[in-house]
């Protein structure tokens, strides 16, 4: 627990996480989940409609978190709901080949244009995975670049994130994951395109391929300057390694189609998570037929999944994306604008420094007075205000990532009543912001 003291109870959620520390570590299935950053008791939420979360404690929350980006929606759609009743009515998982997964990688690559293949798979970590071990296959290459700052999920050679200077081999960012695992894996820091060519001239012919965010969210918004995503497929192609452009998180939620649609830059593999599942567990990578050509059974990459392609699943995406057209976009980039103006402005009023970064409609908060380009600039803010701020805007029925290190999400629910609701929460929590100390 923090030493901040919390004007405000929330017994039923602390009686859960109680219960939920007993039978499962920190009490949480994803540990941001937890509340570690920001302190306090995580809320246990019972059930979400349109921009709007209701906690155990009957409490409602205008959520920003948007489930980290899949409710583009917002929550329990209608039409989401039914297709997905309609696939449950019909029974939940058969193991064999269905429609439905072919109907949702057909709708994927008529938006995303250099996806010409896609695989199935239930989460976005199965989904980079996979698609290293392809460029791996592929390239019969070893090493990977990654970026400091940059998640890819939980997989064992990318949850590196140490490293100075160019070229630093990783160290394991946790327990569990071996040398040898981290060892094959190049953390460079982002926007940094010299180090870039640097690591691909210390070791020619050994790098398989470099992943990156397309537009990074895990650092909280850090998007890519100007000519660094064509810097980085250029120096793949000119290299013999790929370009994996990880998708998981602007996927079909920065336009149409994703970060591509914004910066056209086209990546040799691409990974999808988040809102092309509406909610379940549906994930995927794709790309150039070639390359997925080595894919088992077509080739001899193996990857598997006994629930990949889930028929709830699939209907739950497909229904999403199909409700997805210019007119959805229009609408959550119309709100989130409206919303980062507030923020802005309420924290312009108080004085406080910050920086708001916008990717499309993804954006965040750093509390700092300089342009965050890289993992250092981010870990450099005063993340002590983002914490009093987070806590105020809880208190009055704002539901915000409980870090600073996250995008904050809408959805085209998101109406002018609970925008309203933020722009009332907003003024304490800034002057909660400007009166914090570390
Ligand atoms: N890649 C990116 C960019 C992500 O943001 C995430 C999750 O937040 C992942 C991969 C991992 O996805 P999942 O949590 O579904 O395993």
């Amino acid at each position: 627990m923090s030493e901040l003291s919390y004007p405000y109870e929330a017994p039923a959620s602390q009686a859960l996480f109680d219960r939920a520390a007993a039978v499962t570590p920190g009490g949480v299935n994803s540990p941001v989940r937890a509340f570690r950053a920001v302190g306090g008791t995580p809320r246990f939420m019972v059930s979400g409609t349109g921009p709007y979360l209701t906690d155990a404690d009957g409490r409602e929350y205008v959520d920003l978190v948007c489930s980290w980006g899949p409710m583009i929606l917002g929550h329990a759609h209608p039409e989401v709901i039914a297709a997905v009743q309609d696939a449950v009515a019909r029974g939940t998982s058969f193991g064999t080949p269905g429609e439905g997964e072919v109907a949702l990688a057909e709708e994927m690559i008529a938006r995303v244009a250099p996806l010409e293949q896609v695989r199935l798979v239930s989460s976005g970590t199965e989904a980079t995975m996979s698609a290293i071990r392809l460029a791996r296959g592929f390239t019969q290459r070893t090493k990977v670049i990654k970026f400091a700052g940059c998640y890819h999920g939980h997989v064992d050679s990318l949850l590196a994130a140490a490293g100075s200077g160019v070229a630093t081999f990783a160290l394991p960012d946790t327990p569990g994951v071996t040398g040898a695992q981290a060892g094959d894996t190049i953390v460079l820091p982002y926007n940094d395109l010299d180090a870039v060519r640097e690591a691909f001239r210390a070791h020619p012919g050994e790098i398989a391929c470099v992943i990156t965010e397309a537009s990074p969210g895990n650092m909280g918004v850090v998007p890519p300057g100007e000519g660094f995503n064509q810097g980085l497929k250029d120096l793949c192609s000119e290299n013999g390694a790929l370009y994996i452009s990880d998708e998981v998180m602007t996927g079909f939620r920065t336009s149409r189609a994703g970060w591509f649609g914004v910066d056209g830059v086209v990546p040799d593999l691409m990974t999808f998570g988040k809102v092309m599942g509406g909610g379940f567990p549906a994930a995927a990578f794709g790309g150039r037929a070639d390359v997925m050509a080595h894919l088992a059974p077509a080739g001899p990459v193996y990857q598997a999944g006994t629930l990949s392609g889930n028929p709830v699943a699939t209907a739950a995406g497909l229904a999403q994306l199909r409700l997805l057209d210019d007119a959805a976009y229009a609408k959550v980039d119309a709100v989130s604008k409206e919303i980062q103006g507030l923020v802005t402005d309420a924290l312009t009023k108080e004085g406080v420094a910050h920086r708001l970064q916008t990717a499309s409609n993804m954006f965040s908060v750093f509390f700092t007075d300089r342009p965050v380009r890289t993992y250092e600039d981010a870990k450099a803010q005063e993340s002590f205000r983002f914490t009093a701020f987070f806590h105020a805007m809880l208190a009055n029925g704002v539901y915000l990532p409980p870090s600073s290190f996250e995008s904050w999400f809408v959805s085209t629910a998101h109406d002018e009543r609970a925008v309203q609701k933020i722009a009332d929460a907003l003024p304490a929590a800034a002057r909660a912001a400007a009166e914090a100390t570390a």
